[in-house]
Order: structure tokens, then sequence, then C-alpha cells
């Protein structure tokens, strides 16, 4: 269990799934072809079930066969079909205007006639309904509301004098709800139930799908019943004797993983002993080859027979991601990319996760789903864009907050993904609020648990817990990834629990001070701003935002005007310029008034800037702590320097200030004043 020795880092969570759909998404662009084109692709014939067409994604555009639809000249209404040229003008009071010569239904209903002058000496009519097959010989449809019949219905008058006769009148002509040759469905598109009934108007025998996304799923352990009958058969007692238990990661994550999308397949790859490396690796070697992801479970911690890792690294020449999550349940989850050796040369993802039921199920939905969501989107967006908008577009969980009802103790090594039963109430002071949502623990949050499973909603994000704070109190709220599939998902970028914090600027201040500025030039804030990024961010001006810049031309006795305005910042340069025995009563002057001096460090600062410029060696640069006049803000490290060897003299102490800022605000009690 205990996984001290562990090589590798600890990763949090949310880095950790960033990390997986970064890799997930260079490998789409690597390939560097939209996976229409590459993909195998199934054929499938219209006249599957429905169900073998629902939710599937196209591979290619459905085009409308011809002659386009309807396929047929149809009747949008029930009357008499007739010929609009041939009205009989003089359709006053008694006189029939039309001769029928039949009735026809919609269906499969043969019109003989072709002859539009009937022996009486009427022009001809016949009988449709609405959506039946217009004979070829009429133009016009009137509809009955219009018509009057004689009794033996062999005549009809036309009534109505509004009744508008031309051309194309109540007609649906061939072609014109989809025309042929028009695309009916785009490639990409995922078959809904309106798809389904356009595919089937389409006219096309059958259609091309992408290959859905094939998932194996492995376990892992000398402990697994080969069969769990046996189990089940009454013979638990003999089996206990020689410690075995069934397999429930595999058929837990088959149908977790056929839960997700009808698109992802899981495939089962059987069981493997943990004392077997040469099985197991030609197992997974072999499934290399027929799955985008594999997910095995067990083997993966720091025992003697957790040998999958060095399966999936040394014998198959995977990379290894990460091998160790800041998370609990779930820790040892390993993340591992195999290229494939096959003439389609692809890279396989391959997810080891715990053996215990709980963490495997956890770690499924919350690290291996993201990347099936990625590849899935893929295919049916088809586009690859950049890395990170690929990551930051990609479905994850949905997510709500929670409010607890009671006090739940932290756990003091790791965050904790607390399974929770929901219950929402409208309470009379949330009233108008919306709903307010509250947490409830399901009992005992061990991995090998299920029970803990059993009717959770949703996974509570607790932070470690630490010496201040060991415990969530009833009242505070969390946020919750729901587990439930009826939930719509939301993309990473919109989650409050995943979505990648901005990096953290370093927020600098520079104040230059100057005995006489007609003697000792002071810089433009504009050239001394960009001399303070380049020293403190390298090259790229990214990390460091200089949010003020002060100029002041004063004695050293009045320093505590420049001190006084306490800056909200990590860094305050004090750039000095004067003569030997002015910067000299500037440092004294400073390093009564910081705490924590750093002369370690502030002698990086001097080499630094002597090497720049020569008479800066003159100075004494001063490094320590100033605590903020706001207790909350903490404080910040000043750097007093000399303006001339500035740049080097902060850039030769870049990494260190950081890490000086860090151990300084650790310790908030400590600060002098
Ligand atoms: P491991 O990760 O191999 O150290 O396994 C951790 C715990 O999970 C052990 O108690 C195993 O017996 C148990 N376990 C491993 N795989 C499975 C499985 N497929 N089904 C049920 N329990 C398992
Ligand atoms: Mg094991």
């Amino acid at each position: 269990m205990s996984k001290q020795g562990s090589p590798h880092p600890m990763m949090d969570v949310p880095d950790a799934i960033r990390m997986v759909l970064e890799v997930t998404a260079k490998t789409l662009i690597e390939k560097d072809i939209p996976p229409h084109e590459h993909e195998a692709v199934d054929t499938v014939s219209s006249n599957s079930p429905v169900s073998d067409l629902l939710d599937r994604i196209l591979a290619d555009d459905v085009l409308m066969s011809e002659p386009g639809y309807p396929p047929y000249r149809a009747s949008i209404m029930d009357g008499y079909a007739i010929q609009s040229q041939q009205l009989n003008n003089n359709n006053n009071n008694n006189e029939w205007t039309h001769q029928v010569l039949g009735r026809v239904h919609a269906g499969p209903a043969a019109i003989k006639t072709t002859e539009t002058e009937t022996a009486e000496g009427l022009p001809s009519a016949v009988y449709v309904t609405t959506g039946a097959r217009i004979p070829d010989t009429y133009d016009c449809v009137v509809p009955i509301e219009e018509i009057e019949e004689s009794p033996d219905k062999l005549q009809i008058r036309i009534t109505t004098e509004k009744a508008s006769i031309e051309a194309g009148k109540w007609i649906r002509d061939v072609g014109c709800d989809i025309p042929a040759g028009s695309v009916v469905l785009p490639r990409a598109a995922c078959i809904h139930p309106v798809s389904l009934g356009l595919l089937l108007q389409s006219g096309q025998a059958s259609f091309k799908f992408v290959q859905p996304l094939r998932v194996g799923v492995l376990s892992t352990g000398n402990e697994l019943l080969v069969s769990s009958e046996t189990w089940a058969n009454g013979n638990s007692g003999e089996l206990i004797q020689t410690g075995q238990i069934p397999d429930v990661n595999k058929p837990i994550l088959l149908s977790l993983l056929e839960s997700f999308s009808k698109n992802c397949k899981p495939i089962d790859l059987g069981m493997e002993r943990d004392d077997d490396m040469e099985s197991m690796t030609s197992t997974i070697r072999n499934a290399l080859e027929t799955c985008d992801i594999i997910v095995t479970t067990g083997g993966i911690s720091m025992g003697e027979t957790d040998i999958v890792e060095d399966v999936l690294v040394k014998r198959l020449g995977g990379t290894l991601h990460f091998g160790r999550l800041n998370m609990k349940p779930g820790k040892p989850t390993t993340f591992v990319t195999i290229p494939t050796s096959g003439n389609n040369k692809r890279t396989c993802l391959v997810f080891a996760l715990p053996g215990n039921p709980v963490s495997a199920t956890v770690c499924a939905q919350l690290v291996v789903r993201p990347a099936v969501n990625m590849l899935l989107q893929y295919r049916s967006e088809g586009v690859p864009s950049s890395v990170e908008q690929m990551t930051q577009n990609t479905f994850v969980p949905p997510e709500i907050v929670a409010t607890l009802t009671y006090n739940l103790k932290l756990d003091t090594e790791r965050p904790e993904y607390h399974r929770v039963v929901l219950n929402s109430s409208t309470t009379l002071e949330s009233h108008g609020k919306g709903l307010q949502v509250t947490a409830a623990s399901t009992g005992v949050q061990r991995s090998s648990r299920l029970m803990s499973l059993r009717d959770a909603q949703g996974l509570l994000c607790l932070p470690q817990g630490t010496k201040e704070k060991p415990e969530a109190h009833a009242g505070e709220q969390y946020p919750v990834l729901l587990l439930d599939d009826r939930h719509q998902p939301i993309r990473l970028r919109d989650s409050l629990h995943l979505a990648r914090k901005a990096p953290k600027k370093t927020r600098v201040a520079i104040t230059q001070v100057s005995q006489d500025p007609t003697k000792y030039a002071l810089r433009s804030e504009n050239e001394i701003t960009e001399q303070v990024q380049r020293a403190l961010s390298g090259s790229k001006s990214g990390t460091v935002e200089v949010v003020s810049c002060q100029r002041f031309s004063i004695l050293p006795n009045d320093l505590d005007v420049v001190i006084k305005g306490g800056h909200d910042v990590d860094i305050w340069v004090v750039a000095c310029s004067g003569s030997f025995t002015y910067s000299l009563d500037i440092s004294t002057g400073l390093r009564k008034r910081v705490g924590k001096i750093a002369d370690a460090v502030a002698l990086q600062v001097r080499r630094g800037a002597s090497a720049q410029d020569g008479t800066a060696a003159l100075f004494e640069p001063v490094v320590g702590y100033l605590q903020s006049e706001n207790a909350s803000q903490g404080g910040c490290i000043l750097v007093a320097l000399p303006t001339l060897g500035l740049e080097a003299g902060l850039g030769n102490v870049r990494g260190l200030l950081k890490h000086a800022l860090n151990v300084a605000r650790g310790k908030p009690h400590n600060h002098h004043h």
C-alpha cells in the first residue's frame, strides 16, 4: 500500500487531467490528418436496426440520391388533380367542370390514364389523397373543400371562385424538400433521432461511420478468480482458504466505458497474473495493435508483485507521464503512452489504475473519461486545433457547488474525492436564490469499500487537512463532480475544479531613488520596466507584471516616504543612484526597515551587478522581507541595488527571489516591524 520510495512526484489531479489531455491532443495533432481520413470505417446498411445507426459518427457526407426527396410529385392536399390549362370557363352553377377518371390514394397505386379529355367532352380529374403520387398528366390539385362531387363521384365542379388554379398548386415537386446531390448530413455528424429520418430519406443503401473508440480493459492479480461462478456457487468458504476474490474491476470498467458513449467500445482483455511478466507483456503488446486506450487495474503500487509499470515502460517502451496522484482514492494511478509498431503508426494511451475497486472506478471517471471524451470529440468535430484549445474544450464531469450539512474530517495526507449523496432543497433563506444542494457522505471512504460508491451521486472535492484546518465545516461549500450520466458534461475551461488557473504572475514594483537627478540620471519608466522584466523572467516577460514604477529624489533620512506607501506586490525593486556615501546610507536605512535580511542573496545581487558595471561593486545591495501594512496581503521581498548594475544584479537571483518569497511568506508571524 505504502508508496514510500516511489520515484514519481505526486501530481495534483487538475494538473494530471490537463496533462492527460495535452498528451492526447499532441498525439492527435502530430498525426496531422483529419480523423475521417485514416480511422477505420464501418459500413452499415440502411436496413440495419435503428440501434446500429443511432449515435454513430459519420465518416463521410451523406448525399441525397437521385431524383431527390420527395422522389415523386406528391399531393399536399386531399382533393382532385387536374390540368391547370384545361379549365372549363363556364363553371357556373350547375355545370360539372371535370370528369373523374380514378382515385389515387397515397401508396402504391397505379393510375393508367393518360387521357386529359374524356368522352363527355370535359377535362379529366383524378381524386388524390395527401401524399399520393400525382399522375403525370396533371399539374395542379384543387382541395376537396373547393369542390362539389356528383353522387356517384364521377363528376366534379370547382365551386370556390377564389380557387387558385395554377401550375404546381398544392403539389410538392420532385426533390423540393431535398434536392438530389445535396448534403443531407455532413461527415462527422452524430446520428440523432432526426438524422435517422434523414438517413433513410437520402435513399443511400449504406452509410460509413467512424469506428468506435476501442478501449481495452485488463485485470491483474493472482488473487482474482478466473470465474466468479465458483464464488457465487456458495464455495466462498473454500476460496477464503485460498485467498481468492472475484474480479469486480473488469465488469465495472467494461460497463462504465460503454455508458460513456455509443462510440466507445470496451474490449475485454481478460486477466493477467502478477507473477508472469512475459504473459502480461505479450497480452498488452497484442492489445496495442487493436486498442486506442488500454486500462489496467492492479499491480501498480510499490509491492513486490506490482509489475505493471515495468511491463509498460521497460518491456513495452512506454513513456511514463505520471506515476502518482495527489488524491484519495487512487494515488498510484499511472499514465503511460506507448507508440504502436504496426503500419498504422499510432500512440496508445495506457492508464494503469490501482486495484482497489473504488480507486479504479473513481479514476476511470476522473482521469480516463476526459481522454475518451477528447478522442470522441476529435472524431466528431474533426478539426485538430491547438493543444491548448482542444484541452480547454474537452468535456469533463459536470460540477455543482454543494454545502456540507455536518463537519467532515479532512484527510491529512491528500485531497480527497469524497463520495457523496446529494440533496436539494429550497429553504426560506435560500428562496429566490435557486436550489441549495447539500452533500452527505456515503460513509467510510476506504478504497476497497465499493459500498461507498453504491449510492454516490458525486465526488466532493475536499482539500487536504492541515493542523490549522483539520475539518471541513457544516455550511462550507465545496465543488462536487457529478457522476450521474444524465447531467450535461461541461468543458474543462468552465470547470471550477479543473480549469487552469491563469499562471500567477510575479507582481513587481519599481522605485528609483536618486541623490540628484541632474547628476545621476534617472531611467525612463519604459527603460527600467523592461530591464526588470528581462532580469526577472528571462527572455519571456510573460511571468512578470510591473504594477508600479516611481521615482524619488530624496535624502536617506526621508526613506520612510518611499517605504510608507506599502506595496501589494511580490517583489519590490529599489534602484539607487548616487554617490558612494549616499548609496551606503540608503542601504543602511533600508536594512533597518526590512526583516529577514538575506545577505547570501544580496551577495549574489552584488556579484551580478558588479559584473555588469564595475562601480556597482561599491554598493551594498539589500534583500529582505517587507511586511505589508495589510497583514492579510502578506509581504514582499525588497531588493535594493544600484541602477547601474540593475539588470545583471536582479538576473543573478531570479530563481532565488521566488524561493525567498515563499520561505518568507510561509512564516507570517515572524515578521519585523
Ligand atoms: P493492487 O493495486 O494490485 O495492490 O490491489 C489493491 C487491492 O485491490 C487488493 O486488495 C486487491 O486484492 C484488490 N483488487 C485488485 N484487483 C481487483 C479486481 N479486479 N477486483 C477486485 N479487487 C481487486
Ligand atoms: Mg495486486
